[in-house]
């Protein structure tokens, strides 16, 4: 960070100087700290404030370090607008942390800091005056563990656009590398965001930045029972998908899909859009075809023989909707965007990728054979799903399916999700919203809870973060305040589930 000339600001630092000088501040401060607790916001705000609006930090910018700690300590420095532009996460894992406090060692002469394994002092003379931090004890270093776990979650929601996890259990010189890429990024797209004299900055700074509206929406936006949608909240979900969808795809991520489950793009409900959906696939086709790719998109046809013939009620008229839609000025249909349906023909050699939308079985008709089939001739090529639904339904009457059962279901769970979104109902209702579920490539599942204001207005909090969809009990418990693997019980209140778990 020294590099970028950063004012390095550690509350933790600037909280052990007030004790050691014996200020009112340290006086109060000390008892929480000892115990491993975390101090109360408003002392720790206050200060951090007043150290950000000190000139240094505000002509240099600033690197925040143990601050915010709590969701309330987040929203303080949104309220004052005081916004970083980047958040890293420093992930390692807990045993690990552990020893690294257990054996940490400072030296009160240089204030350096050693480990005595890892980082061993150079001399005797320095080894003899090391102290411990009174809070690095095993008992203490995992009580602080567990308050950071459960504030970090909350502390995320508020900079998920922003945040970059970093492996944080590898050779310092290495991690420092991957911070250093990241922060030369974020200077350079500061530099390109002044050069076309985008508005958002607000300080010579550069660190502190005014809100846009987005921004009150960095978590799940709100309203979502107003039908039909906003075209702020449709546009805010087409952007989030896409970003989602880009990270998977420059990952080289190949087999993904999309699970947008908003009331519009949720068949399920009676206010589903068809519109919606299109605009959504147009949003992503027009964006890679913009990248110079090759975009596919496809529809399936009408399966079945005969009088038999049909498709997916869902689907109908879709094809010739792709058709009519406004494609952008530039001709982008034809070009760069092609439409076709479902099935190893529509494999073209020029094709880098392919968005197929909606598939679904349908009684007596099993599009898998044919996806399989399409998904196998596209070879490493991208082949992203929106919002499929391939429960596995038995194929038509007299034609076999050349996929067993478990094949069959073996495939459609080779998709990875790179997007899923699905608002959280009582059991047998479609009001009130109760929460929501979100996951974005490559972040955590979210789960958050909606939240009546006494002014009228709503709004979502992150309740918990999951590794894969969490579970009907885990929502629960989650609800409930309850922490996590404790006894599993009842089978839950929550609607409108079934069908993804
Ligand atoms: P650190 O050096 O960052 O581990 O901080 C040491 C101790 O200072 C913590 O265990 C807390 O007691 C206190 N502290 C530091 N930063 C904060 C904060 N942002 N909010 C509350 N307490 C804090």
């Amino acid at each position: 960070m020294f590099l970028f000339g950063l004012v390095h600001i550690s509350t933790g630092d600037l909280l052990r100087a007030e004790v050691s000088s014996g200020t009112e501040i340290g006086n109060k401060a000390k008892e929480f700290m000892n115990a491993g607790r975390l101090v109360p916001d408003e002392i720790v705000t206050a200060m951090v404030t007043a150290r950000l609006s000190r000139e240094d930090a505000v002509e240099r910018g600033w690197l925040l370090d143990g601050y915010p700690r709590s969701f309330a300590q987040a929203q303080s420095l949104e309220k004052l607008k005081i916004r970083p532009d980047i958040y890293i996460v420093l992930d390692v894992p807990d045993e690990i942390l552990i020893n690294r406090c257990i054996g940490r060692r400072l030296d009160p002469v240089t204030r350096k800091i050693y480990h005595i394994k890892n980082f061993p002092p150079e001399t005797e003379e320095i080894k003899a005056r090391l102290v411990i931090r009174p809070d690095d004890t095993e008992e203490k270093v995992k009580s602080r563990l567990e308050i950071y776990k459960r504030n970090s979650e909350a502390i995320s929601s508020t900079y998920l656009k922003i945040m970059t996890k970093i492996d944080g259990n590898r050779p310092k010189e290495e991690i420092f590398k991957e911070i250093e890429s990241f922060l030369l990024q974020v200077q350079k797209d500061t530099e390109k965001m002044e050069k076309s004299g985008n508005t958002l900055l607000e300080s010579k700074s550069h660190k502190i930045q005014a809100s846009t509206s987005e921004d009150n929406w960095r978590g799940i936006p709100t309203r979502l029972n107003n039908i039909p949608h906003s075209r702020e909240i449709r546009e805010y979900f087409y952007k989030d998908v896409l970003e989602a969808t880009q990270r998977a795809i420059n990952d080289g991520r190949t087999r993904l899909k999309v699970e947008n489950n908003i009331p519009e793009l949720n068949p399920e409900m009676d206010v589903y859009r068809i519109g919606t959906l299109m605009e959504l696939v147009r949003v992503l086709a027009l964006s890679f075809a913009d990248d110079g790719k090759q975009v596919k998109v496809c529809v399936q046809g009408s399966m079945g023989e005969g009088a038999l013939a049909g498709m997916p009620l869902q689907l109908a008229g879709t094809r010739k909707i792709l058709e009519y839609m406004d494609w952008g000025d530039y001709g982008a249909l034809g070009t760069f965007i092609k439409i076709g349906s479902v099935g190893a023909k529509e494999v073209d050699e020029q094709d880098d990728m392919f968005i197929i939308v909606a598939p679904q079985n349908a009684v007596g008709n099993c599009i898998i054979d044919d996806l399989k089939a399409m998904t196998d001739a596209a070879g490493n090529r991208p082949v992203i799903l929106i919002n499929p639904r391939l429960k596995d339904l038995p194929g038509s009457s007299g034609i076999m399916q050349t996929m067993g059962r478990d094949k069959r279901l073996e495939y459609a769970g080779s998709f990875q999700n790179c997007y899923f979104f699905r608002l959280l109902y009582y059991a047998g209702t479609q009001y009130p919203i109760m929460g929501a579920l979100r996951m974005s490539y490559p972040y955590r599942c979210e789960l958050y809870k909606r939240i009546d204001e006494p002014s009228g207005k709503e709004k979502y909090v992150i309740l918990s973060t999951f590794t894969e969809r969490p579970t009907i009990n885990e929502i629960n418990d989650a609800f409930q305040g309850k922490p996590r693997n404790e006894a599993k019980n009842t089978s839950g209140i929550w609607g409108f589930l079934s069908g993804i778990f």
